[in-house]
């Protein structure tokens, strides 16, 4: 099926307005899912969406428990022989603190100079909106879409989607399709149209290091025992080497090698070495020997301390060892390292490397798995013409140095492709005061899609 573009276009023109005003509606909906005071927002949220999707002409939309804030979905199945398209994006938002540092109150949208001002005009009310006002226009000016296709709308994202892995098991089968798309992306810095191939993973673990049965004396008791403050240190500086590499036996075992292809693909990517390092206000840029920066941050795992506490560090000086010391460790992985695998090397190495005197745990956190697409896939590839169609230029392909987990899990539990895809601004402060979205690239964003489902359709699954 062909769509005709003219009258998509003069649609989408005449119906500019008014779906202008559905968006500001949305992101008045303050739908934080991590506070708790929020869940009837959320809730809200999710009706007000559900009524959208009805509307579009969309079929069995439905605000779906999950034992937390629900999710949404529907879907429209009548592209007999056509693939079936699944597409995720969540409706909830970040926290706004620190509130005195927004120009604007975060629920209030303020539209300004081709930008949409507010808490999720982004991440991830933007993708939302775009799917659901796609769907709208192609099924108002041809009655029907080139492919089947499923929504899912989540609630929880920003709250550790606690609850969506027992729903795509539940929801498994009604939920087969041909490719995922999880929408909870954007471009490339200079808002240069991309897709991302590859997610990081993560692996989270704290050490508790325990010396005596309290702070004593370092005079009385100094050159005696070991100092749980000291042993944490050298712990910490065991596990990775002066050339950046993790120092984890088998740890690097099941990274996937970067191929020629992959390493041309991050040179293609524009990056200014300078600029980043200036803009962190760090003196030089340091990581694992024989890669790039963007290598490092997109296809090689890490290790790092996010926290460390022990001892005395008040004013002045006290003359303690002290009984105890703490670190918090997370590692980003890549595909294919397991994060169960990674913890259980984590945990010995450091049992291993721990001086003697000194009682060590290693406690598990959690974690998420890495996602890696395949590029070469058919719904990779029809909205990577659909993004050049529409935005004029081909896409870049870039891999992110954080983690979507629920990308992970579409493909790990329903068994579907995954391809993440977006039209966020690469600088539309997500998570951050004064967040915007960019509403060029969101009515790009809607032709694009439309553009995708008829290539896709057109290609085959
Ligand atoms: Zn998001």
């Amino acid at each position: 099926m062909t769509l005709d573009h003219a009258a998509l276009e003069a649609n989408l023109a005449a119906s500019a307005e008014r779906r202008l005003a559905r968006y500001v509606d949305f992101l008045r909906i303050p739908s934080i899912s991590g506070i708790p005071a929020h869940a009837p927002d959320c809730r809200r949220a999710a009706e007000w969406l559900a009524g959208e999707l009805t509307a579009a002409g969309m079929e069995h939309a439905e605000v779906a428990e999950t034992g937390g804030h629900p999710v949404v979905c529907a879907d429209w199945l009548h592209a007999a022989g056509a693939p079936t398209v699944l597409l995720y994006a969540h409706y909830d938002v970040q926290p706004v603190d620190p509130l005195d540092e927004w120009e604007l109150a975060p629920f209030e949208p303020l539209v300004r100079d081709g930008r949409i001002l507010a808490r999720g005009a982004s991440d991830d009310k933007s993708n939302v909106l775009i799917a659901v006002q796609a769907v709208e226009a192609i099924l108002a000016v041809a009655g029907r879409l080139p492919v089947n296709l499923k929504l899912v709308f989540e609630g929880e994202e920003e709250s550790s989607s606690v609850h969506l892995d027992a729903w795509l098991k539940a929801n498994r089968e009604r939920l087969a399709a041909d490719a995922a798309l999880v929408a909870d992306s954007g471009f490339f810095a200079g808002n240069a149209p991309a897709i991302t191939v590859a997610l990081r993973g993560i692996c989270a673990a704290e050490i508790h290091v325990r010396g005596p049965f309290q702070d004593v004396h370092s005079g009385v008791y100094g050159g005696t025992i070991e100092n749980p403050v000291n042993a944490l240190a050298a712990i910490i500086a065991a596990l990775k080497g002066p050339d950046g590499r993790i120092r984890i036996p088998g740890f690097y075992d099941d990274v996937a090698p970067l191929t020629d292809v992959d390493r041309a693909a991050f040179a293609e990517l524009p990056f200014d070495e300078e600029e980043y390092r200036a803009s962190l206000g760090v003196p030089a840029l340091v990581g694992e020997s024989g890669f790039t920066t963007l290598e490092r941050r997109g296809a090689r795992p890490t290790l790092d301390v996010n926290g460390i506490w022990g001892g005395f560090a008040g004013e002045g000086s006290k003359t303690i060892i002290p009984a105890t010391a703490h670190a918090k460790i997370t590692c980003r992985l890549v595909a294919s390292q397991d994060p169960e695998r990674v913890f259980g090397l984590l945990r010995d190495q450091i049992l291993r490397v721990a001086p003697p005197g000194v009682a060590v745990e290693v406690v598990h956190i959690g974690g998420g798995h890495p996602t890696l697409t395949p590029i070469d896939h058919a719904a990779t590839q029809a909205y990577a013409r659909a993004l050049e169609a529409t935005f004029g230029r081909p896409p870049l392909y870039m891999r992110e140095g954080g983690s979507i987990p629920v990308a992970a899990s579409f493909a790990s539990i329903v068994g579907l492709p995954v391809t993440v895809i977006g039209f966020m601004p690469p600088d539309g402060n997500f998570h951050a005061p004064n967040e915007w979205m960019d509403l060029a690239n969101f009515e790009g964003g809607i032709r694009a899609l439309a553009r995708f489902f008829e290539e896709y359709a057109a290609a085959g699954a």
